[in-house]
């Protein structure tokens, strides 16, 4: 590969589950769900890889064995990556793959404004002592110094926890919260609206857990939880933040073994392909 403007990685990596395995099958899956995306889109009237180079570079190795070795694999992945791509479309693999992405993200960037979309908050603190799992990449990125906690921003948080301590943690960290509530409550374009005001003027990395849509829309993924996003919600809200210096992507924890005539795959491969539409869109800032 020379250069590229986006350069499209999969991370085939699920050691850091909590429950349902198998997203380490996420990329090919992914990748083979986009077969039929079309060159134009017209939702943001822009041909996204007309504009940009976009080059599919394959899979960063992961070692399933270590996952603090398969954390510094990724990092360095994405590292080098980004040597020669100014960008980094990435596929996961479970959302543990998060801290690396934004440790190389902050390195060149400095502490980015995060938009975080899950039913899940991610900012637990450990899982049966293990600092590093799929539900703890935000509050180790925090903790590092990787996001800029004054601009970072959690969408689509719905179902039970382990108890109100888990939303008193996260709020100590930073993070504002849009919940399906809120959207249910006051509509698309007020959550719009609250993002585009929390990320204004920062460098925007955006992380996806497909799990943010309802398991109607995304029942191929680990820990499905009811009430969630459509995906032309959150296609949606994608577009609209086309004018945002978004400067890294990832979308995680698809795990094909639990989906159905390919809804899940689908659904995150039109969200990779929103999102690569959008940063053509914003473009030129670094
Ligand atoms: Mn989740
Ligand atoms: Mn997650």
């Amino acid at each position: 590969m020379g250069s590229a403007d986006i350069a499209v990685a999969g991370v085939p990596f699920d050691s850091g589950v909590s429950y349902r395995p198998g997203a380490r099958f996420g990329p090919a899956h992914v990748r083979e769900s986009s077969r039929l995306l079309r060159p134009y889109n017209p939702a943001q009237d822009i041909a996204p890889f007309a504009v940009q180079q976009v080059a599919d570079a394959g899979d960063i190795v992961a070692n399933p064995f270590d996952l603090d070795e398969a954390m510094d694999q990724v990092y360095q992945g994405a590292k080098e990556l980004l040597t020669r791509a100014r960008r980094l479309a990435v596929i996961g693999g479970d959302h543990t793959i998060a801290y690396p992405l934004l440790r190389a993200a902050a390195e060149k960037h400095g502490p980015v404004a995060v938009l975080h979309a899950d039913a899940h908050l991610d900012t637990w603190d450990t899982y049966f002592g293990a600092p590093l799992t799929h539900g703890t990449p935000f509050r180790r990125a925090s903790e590092d110094g990787f996001i800029d906690l004054s601009a970072s921003a959690h969408l689509g948080i719905r179902g039970p926890l382990y108890g109100k301590s888990d939303l008193d943690d996260d709020a100590r960290l930073g993070f504002q919260i849009t919940t399906t509530e809120f959207i249910e409550e006051h509509g698309v374009a007020a959550a719009i609206q609250r993002l585009k005001q929390r990320l204004a003027g920062k460098p925007v990395y955006i992380s996806i857990d497909i799990d943010v849509l309802d398991p109607a829309h995304a029942p191929g993924t680990g820990t499905p939880e009811a009430g969630g996003l459509t995906s032309r919600e959150l296609l949606r809200i994608i577009r609209a933040l086309s004018d945002q210096n978004i400067v890294g992507v990832d979308v995680v924890e698809v795990a094909p073994a639990y989906d159905h005539a390919q809804l899940t795959g689908i659904a995150a491969a039109h969200v990779l392909y929103e999102l690569i539409s959008a940063m053509g869109a914003g473009a030129v800032s670094d």
